[in-house]
């Protein structure tokens, strides 16, 4: 959506390059059955654009999708959308002060700005089976399954909306047994119709000019701290003790031993609460005690064409074998296609070698005209769209004061950089991540250094203000 702020300032020379057939991203990608937001709808989307339209609390994937082609129709983004157009990588070239990306093929196209919006979650965790492409019928699948397939779900349980439909056998991940998040007591409602009409009224309000756009609706500004961010402040702390480790689930009515005994066993969490995205459900548990399920946690040995074989020498035929085997953010991803900026500074192998880091979660020193969105330190919200919104936020006020002082190329010093990444190590000391037990939890918040480093640790509200108010010293403008 920064495209749409982009020609608010006046550019509106913009290619949008996207490698699948269609805009939606994480929504048009995914679409398995239960698919849904798990926090509530009314934050997922842009203040300036609110949805009247959410079914639910919760609202299902598809809604999503038609959002998101909704906001690209009503601001007119479609016309510069290239699908089917895998980028490679890009370059800053120095003679000509200018981004060239290079796609998939061969073909390369310049910019004077390059804005990498390449998700978190979307690159794709290579199952690590043997054999698992030799299944027949290997392939992408969207479409419910029947009741009589024998299915296989090799998974994680950090996905959003935990399947709600049982599948006939549930392993565990099959790679050592990766205990799932903790699950509290999950809450979802059809939105009422008065509920409904009252967003509407906003809306109205909001395009009409009467409502501030940019105002942010109740329950937005939560801090993300709390649920899941420096989790151990939070938790009940005694004076020099440890946070109480149960205090997130307190309550939670599926806790083992109630029911799904032996499952609840085998999974039931040994991390803290807050090493990983907290997922809701309740019927994520009781799943395991239905009569056709199984949870299997012995390690996938390899994949044949009728089946899966366990490394205890059990094999089991089936239909479907559903690799729910998640993302990978560390390894593929940040930055998910090569970036070379000035100096032959490669972003990727510059992070490995010394510290993720991205000034405000979105700017690099030696990578000049460039946004990161994707950037340790950048989520700084329960929802996307907080994080969203405050990048847009920077942008607006950097590309304003660039415009003013007359140049074309802006810069994030070194220093700024520096002590940005200083000032959020410091605030991450006292977090679940450092100070809780978090080892066990293979979370997708840690990098390969062992640093979490993908969530802010500052409130959104504060994260915002510093948007809107960051020292504009902390750039060096110049021209081409
Ligand atoms: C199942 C699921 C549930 C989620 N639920 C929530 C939730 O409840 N709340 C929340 O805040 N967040 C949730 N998220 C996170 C979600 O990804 C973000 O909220 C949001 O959708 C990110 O938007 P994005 O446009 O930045 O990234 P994405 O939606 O991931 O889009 C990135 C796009 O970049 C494209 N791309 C990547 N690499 C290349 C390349 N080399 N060349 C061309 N195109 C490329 C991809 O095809 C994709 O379309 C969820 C994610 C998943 C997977």
């Amino acid at each position: 959506m920064p495209p749409s702020r982009l020609k608010r300032l006046g550019y509106d020379d913009l290619a949008i390059l996207e490698r699948e057939d269609d805009l939606g991203g994480t929504w048009h990608v995914n679409r398995y059955p239960g698919l849904a937001v798990d926090i509530p709808s009314s934050t997922y989307s842009y203040s300036f654009e609110p949805n009247p339209h959410w079914s639910r609390l919760f609202a299902p994937g598809s809604e999503l999708k038609a959002y998101a082609v909704h906001v690209a129709d009503k601001y007119d983004l479609r016309r510069h959308m290239r699908f089917d157009t895998v980028v490679q990588g890009a370059r800053w070239d120095e003679e000509s002060s200018t981004w060239v990306v290079t796609l998939e093929g061969g073909e390369t196209v310049a910019g004077r700005f390059l804005l990498t919006a390449t998700g978190f979650l979307s690159q794709p965790k290579a199952a690590r089976h043997r054999g698992h492409r030799g299944l027949r019928g290997h392939g992408r699948a969207h479409h419910p399954l029947g009741r009589r397939h024998r299915v296989w779900r090799a998974s994680g349980s950090a996905s959003s909306a935990p399947a709600r439909r049982p599948c006939r056998l549930i392993p565990e991940a099959g790679q050592g047994g990766r205990p799932p998040d903790r699950l509290p007591a999950h809450t979802d409602l059809r939105q009422p119709e008065d509920g409904r009409q009252g967003a509407r009224r906003r809306a109205r309000r909001v395009r009409e000019g009467a409502a501030d756009p940019e105002g942010h609706p109740p329950g937005r500004y939560v801090d993300p701290r709390a649920p899941h961010g420096r989790r151990s402040a939070a938790l009940p702390r005694p004076p020099g003790g440890q946070p109480d480790r149960q205090a997130g689930v307190r309550g939670a009515p599926q806790a083992p031993g109630e029911g799904p005994r032996a499952a609840g066993e085998a999974s039931w969490p040994d991390y803290d609460f807050g090493c990983k995205r907290p997922t809701f459900s309740n019927t994520y548990f009781p799943t395991f005690t239905k009569d056709h399920v199984d949870l299997e946690t012995t390690t996938i040995s390899h994949v044949d064409a009728n089946g899966i074989v366990t490394e205890d020498g059990r094999r089991a035929d089936l239909d479907v074998l559903v690799l729910a085997t998640g993302f990978n953010l560390w390894d593929t991803n940040f930055p998910a296609i090569e970036i070379i900026g000035r100096e032959g500074r490669d972003l990727g192998k510059w992070w490995r070698e010394t510290r993720f880091s991205a000034y405000e979660g979105i700017a690099v020193p030696k990578f000049p005209n460039f946004f990161s969105l994707n950037s340790p330190y950048s989520y700084s919200g329960l929802s996307y769209f907080t994080t969203i919104e405050t990048q847009m936020a920077h942008m607006d006020r950097l590309l304003k004061a660039m415009n003013k002082k007359g140049s074309s190329i802006f810069e994030v010093t070194e220093e700024a950089n520096t002590e940005f990444l200083d000032r959020m190590t410091g605030l991450l000391g006292n977090s679940v991540f450092n100070a809780g037990q978090c080892s066990t939890a293979r979370s997708y918040y840690f990098n390969q250094h062992g640093e979490a480093v993908l969530l802010r640790p500052t409130s959104t509200l504060s994260a915002h203000r510093e948007a809107v108010s960051f020292p504009l010293e902390d750039y060096a403008f110049s021209n081409a």
